[in-house]
């Protein structure tokens, strides 16, 4: 049985006081919750206060990105063994922002998953297409580059541990929602694609998170569907009210 993850990707929003007041707030909200889990990803600089509101908590702390070398000249870069050492668990890679903000390919992805493993560090793996993709009907084919790209040389064993989150990026911070149905047949053509690649015991436990403007109102229609493990929740994380509200929704 796959656990649902809910995890709040808040993208470069906050200051310190508020980041610290939302995960506190959390902390408070979220106390007892034990059916699912949870997580919050703050932006880089704010991870160790957040994580230090989160102690004791059964919230953990993600990062939005990382960098794949080892510690060196790499001006500006975070590298995966810093996140570890504030207490992050999770690190979201190839995010849609990322691939098609900062041009980010499947292959910078790919070093990037293995870096994340090495460091013991879980990956939340960002696939998704665009609206002119899904119009062109190619949604799969995106889907399975990126997955492939994303996970090259990637063990069985690895795998187990990584968690995808599919973000069709028409949904993402546009109030479209993608229906159901819609969510479910992509995220079941991942699931067969996976065991295509590994096998069905692996494909039974990789979590495949549901990523697009997901709130309350539809959280539970959402994760109702068999293969859809959890959300990765952009605007609606960013208060205490609406990121419970989900949580509540489908717990
Ligand atoms: C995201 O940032 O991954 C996301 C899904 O954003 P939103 O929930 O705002 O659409």
């Amino acid at each position: 049985m796959r656990r649902l993850l809910i995890a709040g990707n808040w993208k470069m929003n906050m200051k310190l006081d508020s980041a610290k007041a939302l995960a506190s707030g959390l902390k408070e909200a979220a106390a007892g919750i034990t059916e699912v889990d949870i997580a919050v990803c703050p932006p880089s600089v704010y991870i160790a206060p957040v994580a230090e509101a989160l102690a004791g908590s059964n919230i953990a702390c993600g990062a939005q990105n990382a960098y794949f070398e080892k510690a060196g000249a790499f001006t500006g870069e975070v590298e995966m063994a810093m996140l570890t050492d504030l207490g992050c668990k999770y690190v979201i890679l190839g995010h849609s922002e990322r691939r098609h903000i900062m041009g980010e390919s499947s292959e910078l992805v790919n070093l990037k998953v293995h870096a994340a493993l090495k460091a013991g560090l879980i990956p939340i793996v960002c696939v998704g297409e665009l609206l002119k993709e899904r119009e062109a009907g190619v949604t799969d084919l995106v889907n399975r580059r990126q997955f492939d790209g994303s996970f090259s040389g990637v063990s069985a064993e690895d795998m187990k541990k990584c968690v995808i989150a599919y973000e069709p990026v028409w949904a993402i911070g546009t109030g479209k929602v993608a229906t159901p149905d819609q969510a479910q047949e992509v995220h079941a053509n991942l699931r067969a694609l996976i065991a295509e690649r590994y096998g069905k015991e692996v494909a039974d436990v990789v979590r495949i998170q549901y990523g697009g403007s997901v709130k309350a109102e539809n959280a539970k229609d959402l994760l109702g569907q068999s293969d859809i493990d959890g959300a990765l929740v952009g605007g609606a994380s960013l208060k205490v009210d609406a990121f419970m509200g989900i949580i509540n929704a489908v717990k």
